[in-house]
């Protein structure tokens, strides 16, 4: 599933859906502790995603997920002319 897309400087610096930003703290900082938290997830299992599985794929490991978000695949959001999320966060 595409979860954001759009220019690439923006995402690298502003990333918004959750997964995204948690994929960007996850890049190796020379300046950042070993040990500094990730952002934007916590530990959960890791689905095994069906064609029978509904709901945001990454609602296992997002801190901020709802319950709806295991009930329904959230729609495309804009952000912006070319900034677009797929999270009920930004309905
Ligand atoms: S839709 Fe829900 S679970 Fe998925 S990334 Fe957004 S807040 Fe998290």
């Amino acid at each position: 599933h595409m979860v954001e897309w759009g220019e690439v400087d923006e995402i690298l610096h502003h990333p918004q859906h959750p997964y995204t930003q948690l994929l960007i703290s996850a890049v190796p900082d020379p300046e950042k502790s070993i040990h500094a938290e990730l952002e934007g997830g916590r530990k959960g299992e890791i689905p095994l995603w069906t064609p029978e599985s509904c709901g945001c794929p990454f609602a296992g490991r997002c801190n901020q997920a709802m319950p709806r978000c295991k009930e329904t695949l959230p729609p495309v959001s804009k952000l912006a002319d070319n900034h677009f999320v797929r999270c009920y966060l930004y309905e």
